[in-house]
């Protein structure tokens, strides 16, 4: 007799303890959790009825997934997890990173359209170097025709004048030829000087632009924790955010512990404890969606009676 009574007081404390576990699954999720707006801080520029809508796309994300109703916008229910936006010093960082990545890509600029710049003198310069190789070949040949000419006039011994005119008219005109090889030298060697110095002044830009992604890496470049915003129970707080995009994300984040998922592996999972490579067009990874089901899973009908018994029992 004894022995029976123990062995029902153990079955009932185990149904207990099993119905209530479900009951406090069934709590969280099966009932739309109630959210409302609360405060929105001026120095974001940023309105309210943005950031409205950005918590609506955070909780499409979750209820397209999903096709389940989970949040509720009820401004009435004091119960409701208040959304907030709220500014303190995390938000001047993330401006000063903007800030830097801008500076940044002015650098960038600056140093390609160098480049470019660069690449156009170096190709004259070689186009000029070719036509002066010719050149000077020519003017090479036309000199030694021309010294073996007054070498055979000279053995000859003397020459009419008409032929004396026309050997000074030739090297007049050698001179001539002579002298404007000179001044494409002097060019030539100008834009070489150009190059060298464009190409320093290349350099040097890399130099700064490498020391600058350094320095940027060292300061912003590791992947950010989800620290931008917080979910403390019956408050969500967001701090800081760089994009709209960036703020339904962080905004999703949160409202999935809301829903009393933690942390999943996969970088592309909303719930996964870094922020950064989760896809543009945000939608819940198969992590984020085991999760889910494993915290708000649809029971079969007797575990749904169980907890309904126990609810009753429990209310
Ligand atoms: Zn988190």
């Amino acid at each position: 007799m004894w022995r029976y009574t123990f062995l029902v007081a153990i079955l009932l404390g185990s149904l207990f303890v099993y119905g209530y576990m479900y009951y406090t699954a069934w709590a969280l999720c099966n009932v739309p959790i109630s959210y409302a707006i609360g405060q929105v801080d001026d120095e974001f520029d940023f309105s309210r009825d943005r950031f409205t809508e950005a918590v609506s796309s955070a909780v499409m994300v979750w209820e397209a997934s999903t096709g389940r109703k989970l949040f509720k916008k009820n401004e009435n229910d004091k119960n409701a997890v208040q959304i907030n936006l709220v500014f303190d010093d995390r938000q001047a960082y993330v401006e000063a990173e903007i800030g830097y990545r801008e500076r940044l890509d002015a650098t960038e600029s600056v140093s390609q359209s160098l480049r470019k710049h660069y690449q156009r003198l170096v190709t004259e310069y070689e186009n000029l170097r070719d036509t002066h190789e010719l050149l000077l070949a020519n003017y090479n040949e036309e000199v030694r025709e021309f010294n073996e000419l007054i070498e055979f006039y000279n053995q000859e011994g003397g020459v009419s004048d008409e032929t004396y005119r026309s050997l000074q008219t030739e090297q007049t005109r050698l001179a001539n030829e002579r002298e404007s090889l000179r001044v494409m030298e002097r060019d030539i060697n100008q834009l070489v000087k150009s190059i060298n110095e464009l190409g320093e002044q290349g350099n040097l830009l890399i130099e700064t632009h490498n020391q600058g992604v350094g320095e940027y890496n060292k300061n912003f470049g590791e992947s950010r924790k989800f620290t931008q915003g917080e979910y403390l129970g019956s408050v969500i707080n967001i701090y800081t955010f760089t994009s709209e995009q960036e703020l339904v994300l962080v905004l999703a984040h949160e409202l999935g512990h809301a829903l009393g998922i933690e942390h999943v592996p996969g970088r592309e999972s909303i719930m996964y404890e870094l922020l950064g490579e989760q896809p543009e067009d945000l939608s819940l990874s198969e992590y984020d969606m085991e999760a889910f089901v494993s915290v708000c899973v649809e029971l079969p009908w007797w575990d749904r009676l169980v907890r309904k018994i126990f609810s009753f029992i429990l209310t």
